[in-house]
């Protein structure tokens, strides 16, 4: 099959190589879509958990291929979008859909360890996947991990009807947030970004107001907009820093939700969160649960979020497309399609 091999630092390569087989417990996706992520590129740059010769790619849709030893409840050729992981299946976080925090570790996709879907086939777990009704197409399906990323971040900010919000950093995770804040009830999203690109893009998605971090405060610009202080900040940016900011620009007892992957150390003045009893929140990922929502509501028809896919690509052009993704442009959401 044809693949992209990690083969180092900032190198990748599409060779061909040796077909996949489902092991036992497992099954084999033919992948039809897989989105480019932002921390596929740190892990392309940094290494990280990834191994020389791996396969990346974990926010993926397709079909089911083959059933692996003792797979019962799934058919060849159903359609799905599966969750980027391998997970026990029978611990109690199992058991209540937090499967990103199985006890027994929950192996990853496209990490390092079982191989991500920038290839035409991948192994993916029975337990750990969910069908894609026949109106929500494969693309769609390869948004639906991002998406609950979004919609994560937004259940865990506890946002009430009429909230005044910021995002701080319009990439495809500042994006998803506020595509789930507004469908969730949010009065009033700020989306503050330096690039003209992803301000214009947040305002195709729903953004109430853009704004220009170096020109604009976000927080004003939110309360000459609808007369409220931050409730909910979503840190989408990830850089030291940002935290501090957003713990300064929240409202009393404002929330700030932590999206932004940091690899760095950092500082907060933290007198300022206390003199407004400020809440922060880091999250990971979804529940599988989540993942089900994201799908019913991309069939309901009443989530839009075609729009951040700004690129379709074939597998050969994924090297290319790394590199141009490292410099700041107006692509968001490359697609890789087979
Ligand atoms: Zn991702
Ligand atoms: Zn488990």
């Amino acid at each position: 099959m044809k693949a992209v091999l990690w083969k180092g630092p900032d190198s990748l390569a599409v060779e061909d190589v040796a077909d996949l087989r489902p092991e036992p417990g497992e099954m084999l996706l033919e992948v039809k879509n897989c989105g480019i992520c932002g921390s596929d590129l740190h892990a392309a740059k940094l290494g990280l958990t990834l191994v020389p010769d791996c396969i990346m790619g974990h926010e993926f849709s397709g079909v089911i291929a083959e059933l692996g030893q003792g797979v019962t409840g799934w058919r060849v050729g159903e359609r799905v979008a599966p969750l980027p992981l391998h997970s026990c299946g029978g611990c109690e976080r199992c058991k209540a859909g937090e499967v990103t925090f199985c006890t027994r570790g929950a192996r990853a996709i496209g990490w390092g360890d079982i191989p991500g879907a920038y290839a035409e086939y991948a192994r993916v777990s029975p337990q750990d996947l969910v069908r894609l009704p026949e109106n929500v197409s494969f693309r769609q399906g390869a948004l639906v991990e991002p998406l609950a990323v979004g919609l994560h971040a937004v259940r865990q900010a506890r946002m009430q009807a009429g909230a005044g919000v910021v995002v701080m950093g319009g990439g495809p995770i500042g994006q998803v947030c506020t595509l789930w804040a507004k469908r969730e009830g949010a009065g009033c999203v700020v989306v503050s970004d330096p690039a003209e690109g992803r301000r214009k893009l947040a305002e195709r998605l729903g953004a109430d107001l853009v704004v220009d971090p170096g020109k604009q405060d976000p927080r004003s610009s939110l309360f000459d907009a609808c007369g409220r202080e931050p409730d909910v900040i979503f840190e989408c940016v990830g850089v030291p820093g940002t935290i501090n900011e957003a713990v300064q620009m929240a409202g009393i007892q404002g929330r700030v939700v932590v999206v932004g992957v940091c690899m760095e150390p950092d500082t907060l003045m933290p007198v300022i969160g206390i003199m407004k009893e400020v809440e922060l929140k880091f999250v990971l990922a979804y529940t599988k649960g989540e993942f089900q929502e994201v799908v019913d509501a991309l069939a309901g028809g009443g989530l839009n979020a075609d729009a951040m896919i700004t690129d379709v690509i074939g597998v050969e052009g994924v090297p290319d497309a790394f590199k141009a993704l490292a410099i700041p442009n107006t692509q968001s959401k490359v697609m890789v399609e087979f």
